[in-house]
């Protein structure tokens, strides 16, 4: 583990917010599965004393993260994808007030998985691609056709000014250095070209009521942004932004109660009976508790 300092400032100058609940405990590549169950257990979240970032730390060094994503595989997110084809497909729609219909234009998905907003874009008539760490979800993509490359924004095949559309979905809370990932992201995009970045609202009425036991509060997330933060990141990376809002997800009720069982066993045992009861485990339904949020950004040089 190392001590970091803060990533939009630079200070190292803090107040812990949230002791960890890790209990010396180190972090497995479990953990870091997209669907990581682990709710509760979280390391030293601190806030900068300087301008108000919320982060982790100490956290586990870049490279070492980099590798545990490398080497993560997902079955349960591969089962959530009809909740998520949804979600992908209303985000998408949304955004398009802002950028047009797709018509062949180039989008890039950052931090993709296995492709399934790749997939909807697609669909919706973008020449969409994605960049994804992991090897085994990049895999995953391709062998169901799907351009996803394996790898970062570094990646040699990514032109400067190439993309009329970046996404950063559920990506950026993971990184250690986002305002760096938002530059990069920055000068692969064309001049006119927008940005979209969907994460969990730190500053949300739901976080301020839970405390401690927020549910994002995880392992694998470091980096906690509020409207307010992620707006000042994005201006410094040299976006201007265009809007920001609350936007909420689909997830199927099978899965939802799963996720339930792992913050309060009893309630969840009782909502997965439920609904495997009434034979609604496949319905999916639209949750937002308020504290996710998405930021449109254009590049204008
Ligand atoms: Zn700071």
């Amino acid at each position: 583990m190392i001590n970091v300092p803060c990533n939009y400032c630079g200070s190292d100058n803090y107040t812990v917010k949230h002791p960890s609940t890790m209990n010396g405990q180190s972090a497995d590549m479990s953990a870091f599965r997209c669907t990581a169950p682990d709710y509760g257990v979280h390391g030293q979240i601190v806030q900068c004393n300087k301008c108000a970032h919320i982060y982790t730390n100490p956290v586990q060094d870049e490279e070492e993260l980099i590798e545990l994503y490398a080497a993560v595989d997902d079955q349960i997110y591969v089962e959530e994808k009809i909740g998520r084809r949804l979600t992908f497909a209303k985000h998408l729609k949304d955004l398009e007030r802002i950028t047009g219909p797709g018509e062949g234009r180039k989008f890039l998905d950052v931090g993709a998985y296995i492709g399934v907003f790749v997939e909807v874009a697609r669909e919706r008539g973008w020449d969409a691609q994605g960049i994804e760490p992991s090897a085994w979800a990049a895999q995953f993509a391709q062998d169901h056709g799907l351009p996803v490359l394996e790898g970062t924004l570094d990646h040699p095949d990514l032109e400067d000014q190439s993309f009329d559309v970046i996404t950063i979905f559920d990506v950026i809370e993971h990184l250690a250095d986002p305002l760096g990932e938002l530059r990069k992201a920055h000068a692969k995009l064309k001049v006119g070209g927008t940005i979209a970045v969907h994460t969990m609202d730190v500053d949300s009425r739901m976080s301020k009521m839970m405390g401690s036991r927020w549910p994002w509060y995880m392992t694998m997330h470091i980096q906690y942004f509020s409207q307010r933060s992620l707006v000042q990141f994005l201006e410094k990376a040299g976006f201007e932004v265009i809007w920001t809002g609350t936007q909420g997800r689909y997830l199927r009720l099978h899965y939802l109660a799963g996720r339930l069982n792992g913050i309060h066993p009893a309630i969840g045992k009782v909502a997965e009976a439920t609904v495997e009861g009434l034979n609604m485990g496949e319905r999916a339904i639209p949750i937002n508790f308020g504290d996710l949020f998405t930021v449109y950004a254009r590049r204008v040089d």
